[in-house]
Formats: C-alpha cells, structure tokens, sequence
C-alpha cells in the first residue's frame, strides 16, 4: 500500500539533527521562550521577507492573535464581518467566529479552489472590516485581486497561509507576505512541520506584532506587569529547534513537491478526472494535489484496492458541520459539489519514483 503520507519516513531524513538538537535543548535547560524561538523568529521572518514573525502554539491561535490583536489595536470590534472562503478547513472560520467576529462565507472559484473574487463585492456590507484569504491546498489566492478589494473597500487582509509555506507570486512576494498579516500552522503534515504543535504569525505592521508577542504570553508588558489581558499560546523552545532544521530543505521540498504535481499533470490520463489548474507552477507548492471527479466515492475505493491511500479534504463543508447549525440553512452550491468531488492523491517529498509512476498508472486503468 502506498500511504498517504508517512510522517516517520518525511522526518527520518533528519534523525541525526534532530536527536543533536534534542540533546542540546536538554542540556541548556531553557524550555519556553529561548533563543532557538528567536532564532526561528528571524529565520522565518527573513524566509518570506516580513520585519516581523511570532512564533505561536499553532495555525489556530496564529489566527486568533491576529484578530485579538487588531480587536486590542482598535481596528476590529466583536460583531464585525470578515469574509472567508465557504470551503477552506473548519480553523479559518473557527478563528474568525472564536474571536467574536462574524464569518461570512464566500463560494471558492471552481478551478482555482480559492475565493472567488467576483462573489466578493456583492457580500460587502457597512459591518465588513476584513478578508481572511486562504491559500487551499498550497496555491496562492488571487493576490491582485484581493488586494484591489481590500483597498477600495478599506478592509484589512489577513491570510491563512497554513497550507502555502514558499509559495510565490509573481512578484516576488512570498505567501506570509500579501497581506497585512498572515498566519501559518506547523502541524506535522504540512509542507514545513514540527514534531507536535506549532504556528507562527507574520507581518511587517510593527504594532501589531508588539501586540501579538505580548498577547502570546499572557499579555505581559514586563516581568510581573500586564498591560492587556492575554493567553499562553507560544511556540515550544523544542519545536522550533526543530523547525529550524526543517526550515533549511523547505525549498528543497516544495521543488520535490512540484515536480511530482508535473509529472501528475502530464501523465494522469483518465476521462472524468479534473486536474488540478495551475498557471503558475511557482504560485503552488502543492500541500495537496487535489483532482474531483463525479463518482468520487468509487474512485477512492478502486485506488484503495489497488494500492494507492487517498483522502478527502474536506469531507463536509463547514456550514454543514453541527457545530456551524447556525448555518445550515445556507446554500453554498460550488462548495458543496467540491465536497463531494475532491480527492487527494498521495504527493510528498518522500514518495519515491516508482510509487509516483504506480499512482498513475492505477489511476490511469480506473
Ligand atoms: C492546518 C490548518 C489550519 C490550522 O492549523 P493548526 O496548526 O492545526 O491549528 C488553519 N487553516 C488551514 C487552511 C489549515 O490547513
């Protein structure tokens, strides 16, 4: 059976550095907020070309601070509209509605996956006050497009770039950075993961990161002083040491990753299967390689039978979870086929030749 993805396979390739690192945390003694946490702070600043990164708990609370912090900033009040994808991962619209904001769900473009821009617009009223743009599955959103929206409408830009590590647009800027802030998760399966939990936060507004360090912690101004009411959500002196090893063959990973997504594209062959769109192979760094097809559930199972692991991301829209009930009246048309079209094949930067080839060839006989 070909996995999925087999996290101990994508870590093993670097036994030997993290069992030094781990040696060497344990000796130094300092487990919360050290320098391996600043070090990564620079190192992942400087990687998507921001002033700032906040090394976080994870993608969620990166995306929670964001918000607290602009809520403490006097720029976001409870009750304000953020507009977010209808079928992005639960977290996004999670962050937006645990900070007390109201989500406002947006159909995804059908090709692209991301937010559709011409939806946009019409869904803008006096309470919205922010776009929270995704970049699903590893592809950037429409940058220009968002960026236009957002400044004619005055609102802020916040991205989820949870799923895009190293993603760049055609401008040079890298995903983390077309946006006034970003968040990005480190959960073990994404393109840049940790060993457990992890998330950082990155923008170039000063005060917003001066915010967010001391929401992180308790809202601490000094050593015994508050100056707001915080949380504990700081990154793991151990994780990010880390993250910094992984950091260094990101690249690395993600040029893996696209040419696997190359060779899916050129080579997968079969009626009734969509491939993924991409016009831009430096825009995607291909966390998920998704297809859809009309009868999805038979396709799963006969790739199932012959070998190939595949999953579903994501199985159930958001506003059709229970705990979104206060949405489910809603009809979301693009985003629920999605949900009953997407399938994820197995891409990552541990697959080897002949599994990629034997994907497609069981995909291709189906
Ligand atoms: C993984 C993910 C998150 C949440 O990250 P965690 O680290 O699991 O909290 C948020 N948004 C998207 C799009 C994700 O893929």
């Amino acid at each position: 059976m070909i996995k999925f993805l087999d996290l101990k396979l994508i870590n093993k390739r670097f036994e030997n550095e993290l069992k030094n690192e781990f040696d060497n945390f344990l000796g130094a003694g300092q487990y919360i907020l050290g320098s391996q946490v600043e070090c990564f702070e620079k190192e992942f600043a400087n990687y998507c070309d921001t002033h700032f990164c906040i090394g976080v708990s994870s993608g969620l609370d990166a995306l929670q601070l964001i918000f607290e912090a602009y809520k403490v900033l006097g720029l976001l009040n409870e009750g304000d509209e953020v507009i977010v994808p209808a079928n992005t991962y639960i977290a996004s619209i999670l962050a937006i509605s645990n900070t007390k904001l109201v989500p406002i769900l947006i159909e995804p473009n059908i090709d692209t996956f991301n937010l559709d821009i011409n939806k946009i617009e019409l869904a803008i009223t006096k309470k919205t006050k922010a776009i929270l743009g995704v970049h699903l599955y590893g592809q950037l959103y429409d940058v220009d497009g968002l960026e236009r929206i957002a400044k004619q409408h005055n609102l802020l830009l916040i991205e989820d770039a949870a799923q895009a590590h190293g993603a760049i647009y055609k401008d040079g800027r890298k995903a983390g950075n077309v946006s006034n802030a970003a968040a990005f998760s480190f959960y073990p399966t994404k393109n840049l993961g940790a060993l457990g939990d992890a998330g950082a936060v990155t923008t170039d507004n000063k005060e917003l990161a001066e915010t967010i360090y001391k929401l992180r912690n308790y809202g601490r101004t000094s050593s015994y002083e508050n100056g707001i009411k915080g949380y504990n959500c700081r990154l793991d002196e151990l994780q990010a040491a880390f993250l910094r090893i992984k950091l260094k063959h990101l690249d690395v990973d993600n040029h893996k990753r696209r040419a696997i997504a190359k060779y899916y594209i050129e080579h997968i062959k079969t009626k009734n299967i969509i491939l993924p769109l991409n016009k831009d192979i430096n825009q995607h760094v291909f966390h998920l390689f998704v297809i859809r097809s009309k009868k999805r559930d038979e396709l799963k199972d006969y790739l199932y039978k012959n070998g190939v692991e595949t999953l579903i991301h994501y199985p159930l829209a958001t506003h059709k979870q229970l705990a979104y009930k206060e949405l489910g009246d809603f009809k979301f048309s693009v985003t629920e086929q999605l949900h009953e079209e997407v399938l994820s094949l197995p891409l990552n930067p541990v697959l080897k030749s002949k599994e990629i080839k034997k994907i497609v060839e069981v995909v291709n006989t189906y």
